[in-house]
């Protein structure tokens, strides 16, 4: 299934709510639903899905999603006045769209979905950061979800994707590339959005891998990498002081120089430092 549905235009949802945009929600809406159509077949085939879109608002990308076929969409909206708007569409695709009110960072939404699950959302970037590592480190692998299909500001999708070697490479980058394989799907200029935001924003595709590249512990693999990264241009003997005893004995043991940055180390060296550093 595919194509534009008979709703109102989103320009009306938007009039006819009330739904003028909040700066403290990171509100800046999608309205161009050939647009959210086009951001909702970068998840992927849908279609044997149910589909989690967190910060649905008036609901453009929710659309897209629903028309693109989803089995299931679960939409988590912490705006209780995007909840009419909701509810049309849900009438509109009837057993297929749930709504629930609330802040996706404290919700637990599995209890409403079925396997195979895939994620998307355009999402203020803060909050979408913080899911993105949450959902990146869960306790066990693979986790609920097949793939992320995630709205960045450009800078944070370059971040996601970076290789060693670049200023953008760091902790997000190692993280994603961990476990997933991590592109930019798309790019989209600040008029794209309503209100306009100051900067381009790209929508990142990430797919979970059914193990992770190389193995580690999630936690203390995160641990290493952001103190690695937090001085970043500190060689890695002083940066990653007091992480392990004898650190410097372990980066040799993990093949690193311990003069190197971080910025220079690929992930197969931090995951070898992190076992070192967890069996210590
Ligand atoms: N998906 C819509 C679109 O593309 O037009 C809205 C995108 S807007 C950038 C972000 C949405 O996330 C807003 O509807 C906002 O109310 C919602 N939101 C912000 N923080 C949230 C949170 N912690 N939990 C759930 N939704 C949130």
């Amino acid at each position: 299934m595919s194509g534009i549905d008979t709703l109102p235009p989103l320009r009306a949802v938007i009039a006819n709510h009330g739904l003028s945009a909040r700066k403290s929600l990171g509100q800046n809406f999608l309205l161009d639903l050939n647009l959210t159509a086009k951001i909702a077949r970068q998840a992927g085939d849908v279609a044997e899905c149910d589909v989690l879109e967190i910060g649905p608002g008036p609901g453009g990308l929710t659309r897209g999603l629903l028309a693109e076929g989803a089995r299931h969409v679960l939409a988590i909206e912490k705006d209780a006045r995007c909840l009419p708007a909701l509810a049309e569409i849900a009438a509109a695709y009837p057993g297929r769209l749930t709504v629930v009110e609330g802040d996706a960072l404290e919700i637990d939404p599995l209890a409403h979905l079925r396997a195979p699950i895939r994620v998307a959302a355009n999402l203020p970037y803060n909050v979408g950061t913080e899911l993105l590592v949450r959902w990146l480190t869960p306790p066990t692998w693979p986790p609920f979800w097949q793939s992320l299909t995630l709205m960045f500001q450009r800078e944070v999708a370059d971040r996601i994707v970076a290789q060693p070697g670049s200023k953008a490479y760091g902790r997000l980058a190692v993280l994603s590339q961990w476990r997933s394989d991590a592109r930019i799907a798309m790019s989209l200029p600040p008029e794209a959005f309503t209100p306009p935001p100051k900067v381009s924003s790209a929508v990142v595709h990430l797919t979970a891998l059914p193990a992770p590249r190389f193995p580690a512990d999630a936690d203390v693999l995160s641990r290493v990498v952001a103190k690695a990264f937090n001085q970043r241009r500190k060689m890695l003997r002083a940066a990653l002081k007091g992480v392990a005893p004898d650190i410097e004995d372990k980066l040799i043991a993990a093949g690193l120089k311990p003069t190197d940055r971080a910025e220079q180390i690929p992930l197969e060296g931090f995951c070898a430092l992190a076992r070192l550093v967890a069996d210590a």
